[in-house]
Order: structure tokens, then sequence, then C-alpha cells
């Protein structure tokens, strides 16, 4: 039987901002651990957010250049989870009213055009990073990178292949960098995508998806879209069902993991 593949993208492009989006303290790239993390950077007791209006500013930025319709109003919130590299307990991120809501980009495959719609674009902070070389079996964590603006670009599940994730992935990529709001460094993690994947015979309802974390080169992407594919393709045939999960790409197996 026939299997059509569906995918929408999540991408984080970090904003080109001279500060952090809630506190002062600069995101420059490749500084000694711990020297760009502030008071609020790493949530010490009574310190409040003030909000960065350059990052609003390439929010808006973006969703004019995608024909998006911009909130006058615009909500943060707390989405709560524990883990070493998070020192409030919660991300500021949004919600129910993000900055940017619809619009979409025109993608190129070859001679044939397609349009791909966003669902939203919302603005929230980075995490810190949990560093596990160097450390004679503990980790470290560096919290420069805890409260860098990101703007999350998601799609609608509307791209039907590999080929179309790569090139609505690389579309943005030139997008956002034409437009002077990321600098679009794949190795830095400038610009990295998630790239969620279901299957389903053509007709029928969505499939469950699998999403698969962190894609930071368009090979990886479409090497990591490809395995996924096949894999659901394979487990349904043998009668077992997808669960929802994350997974990550191993490039150098060339297959994803929950
Ligand atoms: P979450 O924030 O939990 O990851 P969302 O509902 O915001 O969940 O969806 C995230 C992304 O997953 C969007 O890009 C959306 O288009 C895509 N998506 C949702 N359902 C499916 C599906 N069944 N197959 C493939 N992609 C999907
Ligand atoms: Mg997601």
């Amino acid at each position: 039987m026939n299997w059509e593949v569906v995918i929408g993208l999540e991408t984080h492009a970090q904003l080109q901002t001279k500060s952090k989006i809630f506190s002062g303290s600069s995101i420059a790239f490749g500084a000694e651990p711990n020297v760009q993390a502030s008071a609020v950077d790493i949530a010490l007791p009574g310190v409040l957010p003030v909000l960065n209006r350059e990052a609003v500013v390439c929010a808006i930025k973006f969703g004019l250049a995608v024909g998006a319709q911009i909130a006058p109003r615009s909500v943060f919130a707390r989405k709560n989870y524990f883990y070493p590299d998070l020192p409030k307990g919660y991300q500021i991120s949004q919600f129910e009213i993000p900055v940017v809501q619809g619009g979409g980009l025109h993608i190129h495959l070859g001679e044939a055009e397609k349009f791909v719609n966003l669902t939203r674009a919302h603005l929230e902070e980075d995490a810190g990073k949990s560093l596990h070389e160097d450390f004679h079996g503990r980790t470290g964590i560096d919290l420069n990178r805890a409260g860098t603006p990101l703007l999350e670009i998601v799609t609608e599940p509307e791209m039907r292949s590999s080929a179309e994730a790569v090139a609505y992935a690389k579309a943005l990529h030139a997008l956002v960098q034409w437009i002077g709001i990321c600098d679009g460094n794949m190795q830095e993690g400038s610009f990295r995508c998630d790239a969620n994947v279901s299957v389903r015979h053509p007709g029928e309802t969505l499939g469950t998806r699998r999403e698969i974390k962190n894609l930071n080169s368009f090979r990886f992407m479409q090497q990591a879209i490809d395995f996924e594919v096949q894999w659901q393709i394979n487990e349904i045939e043998e009668g077992r069902a997808i669960r929802q999960a994350t997974v990550l790409f191993d490039p150098d197996t060339g297959e994803t993991r929950a």
C-alpha cells in the first residue's frame, strides 16, 4: 500500500541582539564558561526579567517578512521542567498569544513551487549547556547561553518528503539572515531544527508523530527524516503501533533513537 509522509518543522533561530532576552548579559559566542551569566540568568532569588525591546523588533520583522499577523498584545508564559541547565526550573516562552501568528514561505523543488504555512513564531529564552567532557566523569554547567533570545518558528504539518523539509529549512535559513535577525551559523547552534515526522495512507487522519530533535545540518535533516520514515513504515507493516516520542539522530550510525 501507498504511504504518505507528513512533516512539520520547529526551528529555533537565535536572534542577533547584543544582550539576552531578559537581562543585559552579552550573548557573544565562545566566552569562558559562566562569565556571561548575570543574577537574572542564574535565577537568584528576587530578580525580575526585563524584556529586551530589540528581540521583539526581530520577531516583528520576521512576521512582516512572512506575511503573518503581528499580535498587538502578546503574552509570555512559564514552561516548567526540571533540568540542571535550567536554573529557574522553568523556561520563559510564549504559549497562548505569540508575537507572530500565521504567514508562510514559498519553497522551490526544481520546477515545482509550494507554499508552506506557518502556525506561529514565538519568543523564548534558551537554556544553559551541560558539559560532559573533561570533568572526570562529572558534568559541568555553563550558563552563558541561558537567556539567549530565540525565535521558535513552527510550521503546519504540510511537508511531504525530506526534500521538501530541507527546501523549507534552506528558504527559512536564507530569510532570517537576509532580514538580519539571525546569523544562521548552524555549527554554533544559531539555527537548529526539530522535525516532527509521521506516516499515513493518503486520505487518512494524521498518524502518530515522532520528533527528531536538534538537527543542525541540512544533510543530517535529510538522512534523519529518510531513516525515520522507513523505520515507521517497517514498524507499522510488522503490526506494531508508533508511540509518540522524542528521538535523536546519530550521524555516525545514520539512525534515529528514542
Ligand atoms: P509540541 O509543541 O508539543 O512539539 P505542536 O502541536 O506544537 O507540539 O506541534 C509541533 C510540530 O509538529 C508542528 O510543526 C506540527 O506541524 C507538527 N505536527 C503535529 N502533528 C503532526 C503529525 N501527526 N505528523 C507530523 N507532524 C506533526
Ligand atoms: Mg515540539
